[in-house]
This record gives C-alpha cells, structure tokens and sequence, in this order.
C-alpha cells in the first residue's frame, strides 16, 4: 500500500469531482430573463411564477394551502405566528438545528424549550422531548436534519398525546419520506427554505405549507399585500384586519420563484442522483474496518440526500482523534468535513439571562442550559463527520479514488496514531 497523503505520499483523488449546484436549466434562464423583460419583478397577491411554484408545492404535498415568503426563516416565522403562539407558551424544540428552526419562536414572545438529539441522526429526540412538557407547553417544532425524516409517527403520537401543534422545518429535507409520508404532509404545518444550497434553491425563500385555514390566513396577513389578504382571508375573526395586515413583507421574489419553478421539477431526478452517490458512500464505508454507512432508521422510505454523515467512534481506531482521521482523508483528496456549529444551548442567548432584547419581556422564568445539559447533542457533534452530498453522479474514477482512500488509511492507521502520539508528546 503506498504512502498515505498526510506523510507526503501520492493523493488517491486527484481531480475533485467538479459540480454545480444550483443546476440552472436554459429553460430556467429563459423563465427568468422573459420575466425580467416583461417587468414582472414583483406581485401583489398570488399570481405568476409565485402562484406556479406555490401551485407545485400544494399538488405535491397534497396541502390545499402553500405560501411563498423570502426566506425558510420567514416561512418559520409564518409557522409559528400562524399557530397562534401566545406569551408563556412554551414549544419544544430540538438543541440541535439550524438556528431559523428555533429564534421565530422567541420573535413570537413565546419561549424555545430545548430538546436532546438522538444519538444516530441528530434529530430531535422523541424520549427526551417527553421529560420537557409543562402544562405550558403548546407545539413542537421538528427538524428533518441532513435529509433523514424525524420518525413522523412517533412524534405525532407524542404530540396528541399532549395535544400539541407540529411544526415540520423541512429545509433540509424536500422530498424526504418517513412511512411513505413525504416530509411537510403530517405536521400541523411546515416550512421549506428554497435558499441556494437547499435541494429547491430559489436563491433566497421559503415556502409555508398547511391544511389549516387559519394558520394559512394569519400567515397571509403576517408577511403580504393587502390585495392578497383582502381576497384570501376569510375566517371571520380575522376579517375585519384583514386590509391592513399585520405589517411585515415576506413576500418571495419573483425571479427566485421563476428558477425555483425548474429547480421543484426535477426534484426527484436530484434525489435520486444523491441516493446513488449515498449508496456508493455507504459501500464504500461498509468495506472499511472501524467504519460503518451513515445511520438511517428504518421508518425512512426516502432519504432527502442533504448531506451524508456518518459517526466516528475513536474507540474503533484504537484512539485515533477524530481530527487526524478528517486531516487524512483530507489530505487524499476526500472532502470530509466536521459539523461547526454548536447545539443552541450552548449559545450565550440560551446559557445567560441578559439577551439584548428590549423590545419584549424574554421569559424571566426559561431556563438556562450549561455545557452538558443535552449531552447526545454534544456527543453528536462530536462524532458526526461528513462526506458532501454531490449534486451530480460521482465518476466511477472519483469514487474509486475515494474507496482508495479509505483502505490507505486503515492500512495506515497504526501509523497514524503513532504520529498522533509523537505530535503530542
Ligand atoms: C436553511 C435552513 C433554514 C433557514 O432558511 P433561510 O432560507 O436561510 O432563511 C431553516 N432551517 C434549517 C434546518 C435550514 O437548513
């Protein structure tokens, strides 16, 4: 076996694989420009490209209702004032997460309870969420991490249980299935970002889905036009505000709907791209001693291919860090990352009592978590590591390259701790 790339030796991948993402179609191109051209760069209610791509989102969900917003984070926002938060209410909400998933809820005044991860997925951990319910608790919000669903079943029954609304973050996961479900059709509603990296890439947006009128129509009057609320809202208490709204524009841009449009056609040909370059990861993983395919539970019939993340138990490596394991992989040409952010308890906003905040009374009585609270969020940062999910087949030469790699690096592993130890001493 040759020299490992971290030593000097010869990198096993030596072209990166080149992808672009978003893929932009000249159909998208021509939806834009003749946009562009005909000045049809912003809307008053729900028409055009904003009512098309709304329109894909309701007949694949099967939702009767699909508001587009500016962002996942307003789609958020839309959710939980769309639910009828109130002060002191209380929504359970997983520690680990993009922080959109949990902020709107504060911007709500009604106060984040945070939830442990599950050891496997980082997904908010059902058991755990169980031992945080107060006689205040109102919602839960779910995070559909990496494109692996929350187990929908179970987090259902836990809520009805509890009589609690649910909030699906979906933006990390379209098109993900869970028991056949697709991810948005279960929860009271969800919310999609269709930001640039995300598997619908607007650009810049989101997308609020729900069967709920009520909470479609507060979310109408939250974020858009008079003339799209006048027409639209009709539950009678909020009628009469409904010329007026509630004052913030979160209304999509036209031109990120225009490339979203060909982005949420092809969304099942990306998909399965993903599931074929995940499938060579997880063989290539399998034939690796000490390593094994990142985890999927059984009730999830379609991962959302976002992003590949498998765990790393040092104890298998003989006490190989986790870091010089990354460096050498690195090093042969794999781009394998770590994840960087933290769980949000271990943010200054959920670990002191002063926020910043003037505006409004931040729940005097939340608790403040310290450094070890919600250990499996921490311990899954730990182990978690990631291989990108690439938008494109992978060549076979690139996956050789990789598989490559991998066996370098098993081979070398005794090699690798001694250096480890040599650095360290
Ligand atoms: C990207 C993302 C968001 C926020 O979306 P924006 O469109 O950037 O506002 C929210 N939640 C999760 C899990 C995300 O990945």
């Amino acid at each position: 076996m040759s020299e490992l790339a971290i030593f000097g030796g010869e990198p096993t991948v030596r072209e990166p694989a080149r992808t672009v993402w978003p893929v932009v179609s000249e159909a998208d191109v021509a939806r834009v420009a003749d946009a562009a051209r005909r000045g049809e760069i912003s809307y008053d209610a729900s028409e055009g490209m904003v009512a098309e791509l709304e329109g894909l989102f309701e007949t694949r969900l099967d939702r009767p209702y699909a508001l587009a917003t500016s962002s996942g984070t307003a789609a958020l926002h839309s959710a939980f004032f769309g639910i009828g938060l109130a002060p002191g209410d209380e929504v359970l909400a997983p520690t680990y997460t993009y922080l959109a998933t949990v902020m709107p809820i504060v911007a709500c005044n009604a106060t984040p309870v945070l939830v442990d991860a599950e050891p496997d997925t980082g997904n908010i951990d059902i058991d755990d969420a169980e031992r945080h319910v107060t006689s205040r608790t109102r919602a839960m919000v779910v995070t559909h991490l990496s494109g692996h669903p929350v187990d929908m079943e179970r987090a259902l029954r836990f809520a009805r249980r509890h009589g609690l609304k649910v909030v699906e973050d979906c933006s990390q996961a379209h098109g993900a299935a869970t028991s056949g479900a697709e991810v948005g059709t279960r929860g009271d509603v969800a919310a999609f970002s269709l930001q640039g990296r995300k598997l619908v890439a607007a650009g810049e947006g989101g997308m609020l889905v729900t069967s709920d009128t009520t909470v479609y129509e507060r979310a109408v009057m939250l974020g858009h036009f008079a003339a799209r609320s006048e027409t639209e809202v009709s539950t009678p208490d909020l009628v009469p505000f409904a010329k007026l709204g509630y004052g913030l524009n979160y209304r999509m841009h036209p031109l990120g709907a225009a490339l979203a449009i060909g982005q949420m056609e092809r969304l099942d040909q990306y998909l399965e791209w993903r599931a074929d370059n995940f499938r060579a990861y997880d063989q290539i993983l399998r034939d690796t001693p000490g390593l094994a395919p990142a985890p999927r539970q059984d009730h999830v019939s379609r991962h959302g291919g976002y992003s590949y993340q498998p765990l790393y138990d040092p104890a298998q490596w003989g006490g190989l860090p986790r870091s010089v394991f990354i460096d050498a992989l690195r090093a042969e040409g794999v781009p394998a990352t770590v994840p960087t952010s933290l769980p949000l308890h271990r943010e200054p906003f959920f670990s002191r009592a002063e926020t910043g905040i003037t505006t409004y009374p931040v729940d005097p009585d939340r608790r403040l978590y310290r450094a070890g609270d919600l250990p499996r969020s921490e311990e899954y940062v730990r182990s978690a590591w990631r291989l990108p999910a690439y938008p494109q087949p992978l060549s076979t030469r690139m996956l050789t390259g990789m598989a490559e790699a991998f066996r370098k690096i098993a081979a070398g592993a005794e090699r690798l701790r001694r250096h480890t130890r040599a650095a360290a001493a």
